[in-house]
């Protein structure tokens, strides 16, 4: 059946992608395609060595590598990176790693227009997005620009070959979680659910089988694939609560990002299941399961992945402060946000528990 909608508008980003097993051995001539000659390599401390590895293979239009990033985009970094950018005449900003590196980046190019390159090494998917998130005196704010958007992107496979096995399973969450809440989205078109359902079936077949083998080249470009996917789901249209519960407890009570979205999304998912069980169904189906929460809980444990908010150190009497937070400035959701509901999808998701039936 065809998934033609009466009506929609959809504005889709334009962005240059390139799959495939080495490509990032293309960096140069992709530096050179942008008119560039001046590149600066952007890492977190952990992945200097590679970001030097692609320093060196560039050699002559590389600017040098700068290994700054950090977690969350603090506007202090970001402001030393772009100072240093600007002295050393970089004209172009290639970020390899995670969305911490992705995220440098964009705030790099807000801030200066420099055209981006992205050579992701996990599945956050933020390198497909407009949409870059800043913490500044323990605040988070997000902005969405079209200079953020990156222009280019490099997704090589053998890069993810490293990715260990948990941060594999809980990356890969966090991508599914950005197409599972597409899929009920108010901006929502044609196209944005067949890539969600697309990305979602890729993580699916995919998953397993690195989980299996994590140096299954073949496998880690298909999830690669997911989170192209699911990344652009998030860049075209807007999330909802399971996005702002994560980012409560990511923003308020500094659990970390990937793994919080492993454990709540599929309480999310079945507490909108009540608004919206039509949009929702392909989940069931998907994943295999009697409920799209459920189906997602299970797929979710069945690969290892953490499922109970209390492993990662969040506190039961910090559950009600956190439904406080996330019901003030709240998303749009399909579902209105019933304070006791929300308290029991959280208590849930605390101690580990299935979706609510
Ligand atoms: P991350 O970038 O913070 O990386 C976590 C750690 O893993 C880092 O130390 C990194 O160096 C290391 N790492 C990354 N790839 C590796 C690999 N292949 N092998 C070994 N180690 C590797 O984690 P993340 O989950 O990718 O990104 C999370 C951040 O991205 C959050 O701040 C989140 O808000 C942001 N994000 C933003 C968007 C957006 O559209 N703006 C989208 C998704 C995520």
């Amino acid at each position: 059946m065809s998934r033609f909608m009466d009506s929609f508008t959809q504005t889709l980003p334009q962005v240059r992608v390139r799959f495939g097993a080495g490509i990032r051995h293309e960096l140069g001539a992709e530096i050179e395609a942008l008119g560039a000659r001046r590149a600066l390599i952007l890492s977190t401390p952990p992945q200097a060595d590679l970001a030097q590895e692609l320093s060196d293979l560039i050699g002559g239009l590389s600017a040098g590598a700068y290994a700054g990033a950090r977690m969350h985009t603090p506007v202090d970094v970001s402001e030393q990176a772009t100072a240093h950018a600007r002295d050393i005449g970089a004209d172009c900003v290639v970020a390899v790693g995670g969305g911490s590196t992705t995220g440098l980046g964009k705030a790099i190019a807000w801030r200066t227009d420099l055209p981006q390159i992205v050579v992701p090494t996990t599945y956050a998917g933020s390198e497909a997005t407009p949409i870059l998130g800043q913490t500044e005196g323990g605040r988070k704010t997000t902005l969405s620009d079209r200079r953020v958007q990156p222009e280019v992107i490099l997704y090589d496979p053998e890069l993810v070959a490293t990715l260990p096995a948990a941060m594999t399973v809980t990356s890969a969450l966090n991508a599914m979680a950005h197409a599972a809440e597409g899929l009920y989205a108010r901006d929502r078109g044609p196209l944005t659910t067949m890539m969600a359902l697309e990305g979602l079936t890729a993580f699916r077949d995919a998953l397993p089988a690195v989980v299996r083998d994590p140096a299954d080249l073949r496998a880690r470009g298909e999830t690669l694939y997911g989170a192209w996917l699911c990344g652009t789901v998030l860049g075209t249209v807007g999330m909802a609560l399971h996005h702002k519960l994560c980012h409560t407890l990511g923003g308020s009570f500094d659990l970390p990002h990937a793994e919080t979205h492993a454990i709540v999304l599929p309480h999310a998912i079945a507490y909108n299941d009540r608004a919206v069980p039509d949009q929702l169904a392909p989940l069931s189906e998907l994943f295999g399961g009697p409920s799209p929460g459920a189906a997602l809980h299970r797929f979710a444990a069945g690969l290892g992945a953490p499922t109970a908010l209390r492993e990662l150190g969040l506190k039961e009497s910090d559950l009600d402060r956190a439904v406080e937070i996330a019901t003030q400035n709240p998303y749009w959701n399909p579902r209105p946000l019933e304070p006791a509901a929300l308290r029991a999808l959280l208590q849930r998701a605390w101690e580990g528990a299935e979706p609510e039936a």
